[in-house]
């Protein structure tokens, strides 16, 4: 009797769902995804391509500003927003077509609607046809990836005109005059270098002393002499507690006391799982006390046949991390594991900001390692130093490379300056195969390149 392929299904055809379907799809599973808006998901729809496009087009602003840098005159440019949401409709179709036809290729069966668990088995999916959960599909393995949204919390109700969640703001319907970012997390400050390259005055409200409480303060000191220089207010060690409209603006009220008043607020104080009405109890999946699903080194909830990728996890919220989890759960579920699987080590994942110096870092940060007590080495040249860097009139920032000072062994990196978030890959590459400073060192690399910081931070 022919032995029929293994059955999953795919929650969520955001980069988790939609890298696990094709993964799957390609070693010999019967794969369904269920997607309730656009393959792709909220990475292409609100999240890393309609930010990264609205940037490129303020970097590109930013760079007329600097223009008689490069021996140019003046130039002057005004965003022209109908042109810029045709710009971000155009990237995101192009590569929504592309998922959705890698997907096709792969024989995978794409079911639009709304998914959720009816049992440990069986995903029971809203097309906006029949009724609630018209279609029924049966799985012998499940992933979920519904992902998150942003949260809004009691005290401010996004309006999509002056106040707006971080879903409302590609682009706004004008330019904002004067806009209050709140959350000063990667987010917020890619939105505040995004409004004050367009033009915009620029607030931020820090809850803390440091801008990217989490990062290296002198990676964060460098991003915030960066807003200074450009004009943007820092509100430090204030809290929002209250958004409200005042006429034609709002005003941000803070738990210090303190009024910033603008003409458009913005939250970036991060997200919340898409967990509920997903039917986990009916097939006894247990999620965390913040609603995301805990998992396995193998990305099973406790529920064995039952993979979460993304966002849902908990983990590091990167549409990176999410492919390859994606990737890994495919492997996994079609029995590849025993063989060459490496677990995906979360602590090596390469992350960056695409703010105005870019920020780049991945392994080992050197704050940590020094609150842990970890001997390490570290090595930092400026970009002041580097010969590409003067003929681009961007010597902003430094490479900075931590290493074991036994073997030498790269350990992490923190890079702030232009195209650091390209340049990080080396340094990611050289943290995961275990290469030490000596093989960044004995590189031929090309010359005038940034790259060559690299070899210089190493040395
Ligand atoms: C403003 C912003 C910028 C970002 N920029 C970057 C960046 O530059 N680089 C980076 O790596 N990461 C970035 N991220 C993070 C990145 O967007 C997420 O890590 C990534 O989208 C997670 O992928 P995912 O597959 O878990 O979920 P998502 O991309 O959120 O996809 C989940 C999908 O599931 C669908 N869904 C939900 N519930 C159901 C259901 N019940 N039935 C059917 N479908 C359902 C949703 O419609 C959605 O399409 C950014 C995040 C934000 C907020």
């Amino acid at each position: 009797m022919p032995v029929r392929p293994p059955r999953l299904v795919v929650i969520g055809g955001g980069p988790g769902g939609n890298q696990a379907a094709t993964a799957a799809a390609r070693l010999g599973a019967d794969v369904t995804i269920v997607e309730r808006d656009v393959i792709g998901g909220a990475a292409h729809l609100w999240d890393c391509i309609p930010s990264k496009a609205m940037i490129a087009t303020g970097n590109a602003m930013s760079f007329m500003h600097r223009s008689h840098g490069m021996g140019l005159g003046e130039l002057t440019a005004a965003v022209d927003v109908d042109a810029l949401k045709r710009r971000i409709a155009d990237i995101e179709e192009h590569l929504n077509r592309s998922v959705v036809d890698l997907l096709t290729s792969q024989g995978v069966t794409i079911v639009r609607g709304t998914g959720r668990l009816l049992d440990a088995h069986t995903v029971a999916v809203d097309t906006g046809g029949a009724g609630n959960g018209d279609v029924h599909v049966e799985a012998d393995m499940i992933v979920l990836s519904t992902g998150t949204r942003p949260r809004i919390p009691p005290w401010a109700k996004p309006d999509g005109d002056r106040i707006l969640s971080t879903r409302q703001a590609y682009p706004p319907s004008a330019i904002p005059e004067h806009l209050i970012v709140v959350g000063s997390g990667v987010t917020g400050v890619e939105f505040v270098h995004m409004f004050r390259s367009f033009g915009s005055r620029v607030s931020l409200i820090v809850s803390r002393q440091q801008v990217l409480p989490d990062r290296d303060p002198e990676v964060a000191a460098a991003l915030e002499e960066d807003f200074l220089r450009r004009g943007v207010t820092l509100l430090k060690g204030a809290r929002a507690e209250a958004i409200e409209r005042e006429g034609e603006g709002v005003a941000v009220k803070c738990d210090d006391g303190r009024v910033a008043r603008g003409s458009h607020a913005l939250l970036a104080i991060g997200s919340v799982p898409n967990s509920d009405g997903l039917g986990l109890e009916a097939a006894g999946v247990e999620v965390d006390e913040r609603g995301f699903i805990p998992i396995s080194d193998h990305c099973q909830s406790n529920v064995k046949h039952i993979y979460v990728a993304g966002d849902l996890s908990g983990k590091v919220p990167l549409s990176s991390v999410a492919a390859m989890q994606g990737r890994k759960i495919a492997e996994h579920a079609m029995g590849l594991h025993t063989r060459q699987h490496r677990h995906l080590d979360y602590d090596k994942a390469a992350q960056a900001i695409f703010t105005e110096p870019e920020i780049a870092e991945v392994g080992v940060h050197e704050a940590e390692a020094f609150a842990l007590g970890r001997k390490i080495r570290v090595t930092k040249v400026p970009f002041a130093a580097n010969a590409k860097a003067l003929v681009n009139d961007d010597p902003r920032g430094f490479v900075k490379i931590l290493s074991d000072p036994y073997t030498g062994v790269v350990l992490g990196g923190s890079i702030v300056g232009s195209h650091a978030a390209e340049l990080i890959s080396v340094v990611a590459l050289a943290v995961t195969a275990g290469l030490r400073l000596g093989d960044l060192m004995d590189s031929l690399l090309v010359h005038p390149t940034l790259s060559e910081s690299l070899a210089d931070a190493a040395d």
